[in-house]
């Protein structure tokens, strides 16, 4: 359910089909990662109460009580203070009575410009789950595409959502770091994924997007793409060097529409047969003449 009439893109996770999709901004307030044109050309706004009444209030009239789910958007609702999202978060238990959990994405720096108190506040509001684009450990990485944080700060984003109890949902980037940094962005981003201890874990392949920095690096032949074989490599490389204890049950997914091959576990649980399909699978892509016959926005 969406009710913000304005015309702008919307994204929302996949795992957030059935929810009420809550606009609290437009586009995103960093908008400079260079891999992302999601929100390109979108000017960055704050939504007005009124206008967040006005969807609440619509989504209340059209389905009272099959509103259980709430995302707010767009790219970065984390960016609102404290106090603004405890109000949206009040008044979202009072419209929906069967409301049971309400998630958005994440920006590091959003997440670390609140205090851990804020954001244990927020958690027992019902802000239960946050989708967090880490892309990479690698504080060189993180520079060259512009995240906005060095791999420590991002580490210590991921944590303080952890230790918070809200639920935390990661995703990297294979192929981001491309030929050259592939092997420190694999080693820096297990560390990253061990440190943190995430619930989710979703691995997406590299695409380069029509309007972004990255594709515009790639075509003056500054940035080197790795195959689909060494996509899978540098996967084979993170999971192998992930080191989580026995008591986590990180659900790992690898099924984006970017990925050549799929894989599901959990961690630490699944890791050896994980290693062992995605061996079987770098193998198989290695054989691969060309490397764009699934999507032609890859390279
Ligand atoms: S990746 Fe996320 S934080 Fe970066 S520009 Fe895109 S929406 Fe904004």
């Amino acid at each position: 359910m969406f009710f913000d009439d304005y015309d702008t893109p919307v994204f929302r996770p996949p795992s957030e089909a059935n929810s009420f999709i809550l606009r609290v901004t437009r586009g995103c307030a960093h908008n400079k990662c260079t891999y992302c044109n999601m929100y390109r050309g979108v000017p960055f706004q704050v939504l007005t109460d009124e206008e967040i009444a006005r969807q609440m209030a619509l989504a209340y009239s059209y389905n009272r009580d099959g509103v259980r789910r709430v995302f707010l958007a767009d790219g970065d609702a984390l960016v609102l203070s404290t106090e603004r999202l405890l109000r949206i978060l009040h008044a979202l238990k009072q419209y929906f009575p069967h409301l049971q959990r309400v998630s958005s994405y994440a920006a590091p720096k959003d997440i670390l410009r609140k205090s851990p108190e804020d954001m244990i506040k927020l958690r027992e509001a019902g802000l239960k789950l946050l989708y967090y684009g880490m892309e990479s450990g690698d504080s060189v990485t993180l520079k060259a595409v512009n995240k906005g944080v060095d791999g420590p700060r991002s580490i210590e984003a991921g944590r303080r959502v952890v230790e918070a109890g809200m639920k935390l949902s990661i995703m990297i980037i294979l192929g981001i770091a491309g030929v050259e940094g592939s092997e420190r962005h694999a080693l820096e981003t297990a560390k990253a994924i061990s440190e943190i201890q995430p619930t989710m874990l979703s691995a997406l392949c590299l695409m380069l997007y029509r309007g972004s920095e990255l594709k515009e690096q790639f075509e003056r032949g500054e940035f080197h793409p790795l195959s689909p074989g060494g996509l899978m490599h540098e996967l084979h490389r993170i999971l192998e060097n992930v080191d989580l204890p026995e008591h986590c049950h990180t659900i790992f997914r690898s099924n984006h529409v970017s990925n050549y091959a799929n894989f599901a576990g959990n961690l630490p649980k699944d890791k050896q047969r994980l290693l062992v399909e995605v061996q079987m699978a770098a193998e198989e892509l290695d054989k691969l003449k060309t490397w764009d016959v699934y999507n032609d926005d890859r390279y």
